[in-house]
């Protein structure tokens, strides 16, 4: 059979109110064209981010009934450390209550000022925190990386070459980690082949630096890795994630992602002498060591979503999901970012709104007329996110207008999907009509967050 359809059954449900266009019109004006100020009851399909919106499964809610709420030492830390152990292969493990936590602890300890910390592209909360510790944050993605009409199997990879100019023009000592995201989320959710973490593995162990892994997605990389790169067909997909974390010292993870949950992080590593620090750090800001800012329950949580995650019957059905909405949504000529990646499908609002300059935000303008037209909530990545006014108050717009169509994990079902197509490709017939926008109140910082609008 070629239909691949939802792996899991739906015993509980939450219902979808439907809303009216003139309802919608109202709710956008009211948030000021923001995405982030529309009330989630008026949106029909949340497509804003696919972090903490996973549906768990029956055995994760089982689990954290049985989640244990010592204060120390609780039978859940033993179950979630044990099942991050077993995927990661690191000796030491550190729960932090989401990505950023982990991340906040590990440059405050390792990073010092003027430091520089090379990836193939930092996600913008590590960058800040790295810009935090007053170090720089430098991206070094293969050329082609970011063009959205770029075909290549693995556009997440790591520029080896500048990669190693970067370490002799600044030298070891003022480097404490090299990073590499998995996948590449800042630039469309794109994988990183085996190859390329070996070959970047290579030139850590030449000039003696350490290697962390950013693996909120980790196992949707993997299966990646598994259809494209050869020699990978035959192995199973936690085998491929276990190989990727062994040429890492260590790792930054977003439980929100691949560990199917709604909250929870951690990071974990080999060097001893560095956990003890981090530890202690930990202790100070996020709780004891043995539950980092989580509930024990939580903790069960994600021990139970780090096995679900590697199921290939899952992962087949995750990334098919992602591969055929983009496939569809080419058929019909919408511009998007090809080819997709492991998480999310872009539309290019440049091209699908070429008559609006970055500085009317074609992206922030389409986010808007989704949510008119259907009720789907999506997020601009673009000038709103990374334009800037120059010097003599040129507005400088982002490299891309994209807008990201990001899907939970287990949510929806194809349905939606055939919904979201029609109104995409209703929306691209009318796109003609579709206005600029302009500040109505600009954020001084992580502007696409509060900021709002009004048309042009
Ligand atoms: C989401 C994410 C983070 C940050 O994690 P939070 O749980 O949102 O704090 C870091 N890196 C990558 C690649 C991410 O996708």
């Amino acid at each position: 059979m070629k239909t691949i359809f939802e792996p899991f059954r739906i015993k509980m449900v939450e219902p979808i109110r439907m809303t009216t266009r003139e309802e919608r019109l109202a709710a956008i004006e009211q948030a000021g064209y923001n995405p982030f100020l529309i009330p989630a009851e008026k949106v029909l399909i949340d497509l804003l981010t696919d972090s903490g919106t996973s549906a768990m499964s029956t055995d994760q809610w089982a689990a954290m009934i049985k989640g244990d709420e010592a204060y120390a030492c609780a039978r859940s830390w033993y179950a979630f450390e044990s099942a991050v152990k077993d995927i990661t292969g690191f000796a030491h493990v550190i729960p932090t209550h989401q990505g950023r936590a982990a991340e906040r602890l590990l440059f405050s300890v390792i990073a010092k000022e003027g430091m520089v910390v090379p990836s193939n592209t930092h996600f913008d909360t590590t960058r800040a925190n790295i810009e935090h510790r007053g170090c720089r944050a430098l991206d070094f993605v293969v050329p082609g990386g970011e063009d959205p009409e770029v075909i290549a199997d693995f556009k997440g990879n790591m520029d080896i070459a500048r990669l190693e100019e970067c370490i002799k023009t600044n030298g070891t000592e003022k480097i404490p980690v090299v990073m590499l995201t998995v996948t590449n989320n800042a630039t469309g959710g794109q994988p990183v082949s085996m190859e390329n973490i070996r070959q970047t593995r290579a030139v850590c162990d030449r000039y003696g630096l350490p290697l962390f892994l950013d693996v909120a997605r980790f196992a949707e990389n993997a299966w990646f890795i598994k259809m494209r790169e050869p020699g990978f067909a035959d192995r199973s997909l936690k085998s491929i994630c276990q190989e990727m974390f062994s040429y890492a010292d260590g790792c930054t993870m977003s439980a929100k992602k691949d560990a199917l949950v709604n909250i929870g992080g951690f990071i974990a590593l080999n060097d001893e002498k560095l956990a003890v620090g981090l530890k202690n750090m930990l202790i100070l800001t996020e709780g004891y060591a043995t539950y980092g800012g989580l509930a024990g329950r939580d903790l069960e949580a994600i021990a139970q979503g780090l096995k679900e995650v590697v199921d290939e019957d899952y992962m087949r059905y995750r990334i098919h999901t992602v591969a055929s909405l983009a496939e569809r949504l080419n058929q019909a000529n919408i511009p998007i970012f090809n080819p997709p990646g492991g998480h999310a499908v872009y539309l290019d609002a440049r091209r699908f709104l070429p008559h609006l300059p970055p500085e009317q935000f074609p992206g922030q303008a389409l986010v808007a007329e989704l949510f008119i037209e259907g009720g789907i909530r999506a997020v601009e990545i673009g000038s709103v996110m990374f334009g800037y006014w120059d010097a003599d108050g040129r507005f400088v717009g982002a490299p891309n207008e994209l807008v990201r169509l990001a899907l939970p994990r287990r949510v929806y079902t194809s349905s939606h999907m055939d919904y979201l197509v029609e109104v995409v490709v209703e929306l691209h017939a009318r796109r003609h009509q579709v206005r600029g926008l302009k500040f109505r109140y600009e954020a001084p910082v992580l502007r696409h967050f509060t900021s709002t609008f009004d048309r042009v």
